[in-house]
């Protein structure tokens, strides 16, 4: 069952001190095919991340604990002025991920990451045309995480099947088909996940050569068997725990 925990943060910009909330204890019950969760109850994405009332600086729990050197602050603390402060879910994930495209740029996966969950928040709020815009901005990033050779194997294997999915659901048919016809060629027979990837690979191509950009759910005998498409997290979290963030 969801549990609810008051957490406190302390700003590494502005060292605003202020109170938020994380949910634990989720529990997963089915996938869009972007990899977005449904959950049994409440939906924790909004609680992944904080934002300070004061300087607007919207990041993971684990980035509040990092140090940053003072030209860091000044930069990032500049780019913020320019933004309102962020009322809903999208926006929020949406400020984070501008600060990630200026100042995480040594590993495309932290604005992509950003970005596409910013879609799927825009996804939940019925803002279709944020939801796009969210899915490009990602795309982008990905597309440099591929070109980059950043991933490991198999996280590459993922990312091809995740960049044909987003471009589909952007209405670039054509791209998202070569795409997910390369998934077969990168994937390791024996593994059953990778199999899974495969037989997901060939049901998004057949939507997108009936030209549908439609939201579409992992089917539920999947997810019955535990199958998930799987996420960055170990990446992510790796990440997060890094001390620095790159400049410009
Ligand atoms: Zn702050």
């Amino acid at each position: 069952m969801t549990q609810r925990e008051a957490i406190s943060l302390n700003c590494p910009l502005c060292l605003t001190s202020f109170e938020s909330e994380v949910l634990s204890h989720v529990l997963a019950t089915g996938q869009d095919t972007d990899g977005r969760l449904h959950f049994h109850d409440d939906d924790p994405l909004p609680s992944f991340i904080h934002t300070c009332p004061t300087c607007l600086f919207t990041a993971s729990r684990n980035a509040f604990h990092v140090h940053l050197g003072s030209e860091e602050i000044f930069r990032v603390r500049g780019f913020l002025e320019k933004f309102e402060a962020p009322q809903t879910p999208s926006e929020r994930y949406m400020l984070m991920a501008r600060v990630m495209d200026h100042y995480r740029r040594d590993d495309p996966i932290f604005p992509a990451n950003a970005w596409l969950t910013a879609s799927w928040c825009a996804r939940q709020e019925g803002l279709r045309d944020r939801e796009q815009e969210c899915q490009r901005r990602a795309l982008r990033w990905f597309d440099e995480d591929l070109r980059l050779a950043l991933a490991h194997f198999e996280e590459r294997t993922y990312l091809t099947f995740l960049v044909g999915e987003l471009n589909r659901r952007v209405g670039e048919f054509a791209r998202a088909k070569e795409y997910f016809n390369a998934v077969p060629t990168l994937v390791n027979p024996s593994s059953p996940e990778d199999r899974f990837l495969v037989t997901m690979a060939v049901l998004q191509k057949h939507y997108a050569g009936q030209q549908t950009h439609v939201n579409t759910r992992v089917p539920q005998e999947f997810i019955n068997r535990g199958l998930y498409l799987r996420h960055f997290r170990t990446r992510l979290e790796q990440g997060a725990t890094r001390p620095e963030v790159s400049a410009v």
